[in-house]
């Protein structure tokens, strides 16, 4: 019998399985994550989920071996219920569902992007922090706000993980192209005009995207500028779009800490610029360790013994994945 209570978690809104064990003070006991990694083109939903139902079990049992549990300690089931592919959602839904009864435990559906936000709070020591989460399928800019995360600028279109991974396909870069292309922006300072697009506080990349693929495709490239130019001025472009924005939040809502989150989080230009207007406000800068920045099944784990902790367990109707669902639109009951 363990001393504290274990929620088990269970990331499954796109590419990554994970499982994640949390004890109810917020120590991470263990952390293991199946990774489907596309040959060519996108996420497909009906291979992800291929992938998902060949590797579940695995990847519990191995969460439970590093942290030393058997199932039979566990006394919380947290599955992410919101937002993410249907298909795939429905692979973490229905397992969580079926662990839950089989084990009469109780379960809490968790939004995907809060739970990096709660992940982050709990790893950086922050505690209300303006945060920018930017990632392969999501790029949103919130804080807490009158009982909710309040959305204050996002994607209008592609979000800016998807924007990089691909241009980078384009390039001939294999996925994912994120960290490929920050290596190449290095050994640049050659900036080409390209198309930069706010509007208001939402953020547009496709333009962005077709307007870097034709630069690939002129007949000046490798003549008068390279693949490392490009890539130089793609993220200049993108991650300039993405502070403004940040730092327009940042001067609205007054909050003291901001939060980098996400799979793109481990780029270090985009923690330079967003640092860089942390600073000029006061603010204090934090970046999610990057183990708990991309998609993991402890975030979904802690978010969900926080929301066991101030409203209790789901019922069982409750429990429907919600594809589209905003964070937006949750309330929080652990921070009123
Ligand atoms: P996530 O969706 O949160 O799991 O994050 C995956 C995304 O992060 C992919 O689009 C990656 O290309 C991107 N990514 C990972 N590392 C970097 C990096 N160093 N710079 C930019 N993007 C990155
Ligand atoms: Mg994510």
């Amino acid at each position: 019998m363990k001393s504290n209570k274990i929620a088990l978690g269970i990331e499954s809104t796109a590419h990554t399985w994970g499982v994640g064990l949390v004890d109810f003070t917020g120590k991470v006991l263990s952390l293991v994550n199946d990774v489907f990694v596309p040959e060519k083109g996108g996420l497909h939903p009906a291979l992800v989920r291929e992938q998902h139902l060949n590797n579940f079990t695995r990847v519990i049992n191995e969460a439970l071996t590093q942290a030393k549990c058997s199932i039979k300690d566990i006394n919380l089931l947290a599955f992410s219920q919101s937002p993410g592919l249907g298909p795939v959602l429905k692979i973490g839904a229905l397992v969580a569902r079926m662990l839950g009864q089989l084990l009469k435990i109780p379960i809490i559906g968790v939004n995907h992007c809060i739970a990096h936000i709660e992940i982050g709070r709990l790893m950086c020591n922050i505690d209300d922090p303006l945060s920018l989460y930017v990632s392969g399928g999501n790029t949103i800019v919130s804080a807490y706000e009158s009982g909710r995360y309040q959305i204050f600028g996002e994607t209008l279109d592609i979000p800016i993980g998807n924007l990089l991974d691909s241009f980078a396909r384009e390039a001939e870069i294999p996925h994912p192209g994120g960290p490929k292309i920050e290596n190449l922006a290095k050994k640049s300072k050659k900036y080409l005009t390209l198309p930069y697009v706010v509007k208001g506080m939402d953020l547009s990349f496709s333009g962005l995207f077709t307007a870097a693929k034709r630069l690939l495709e002129s007949e000046k490239y490798e003549k008068e500028y390279n693949l490392c130019d490009i890539a130089f001025s793609l993220q200049e472009t993108a991650f300039a779009m993405l502070t403004e924005v940040t730092e327009r939040a940042l001067a609205h809502t007054e909050k003291t800490e901001v939060l980098l989150t996400g799979g793109v989080a481990a780029n270090k230009r985009l923690q330079q610029m967003i640092n860089s207007i942390s600073d000029e406000h006061n603010a204090k800068f934090e970046v999610v360790p990057l183990k708990y920045a991309g998609d993991n099944g402890a975030m979904i784990a802690w978010t969900g013994i926080l929301r066991y902790k101030s409203k209790g367990e789901f019922n069982l109707t409750e429990t429907i994945i919600n594809p589209k669902e905003r964070m937006d639109n949750i309330s929080i009951p652990w921070r009123s």
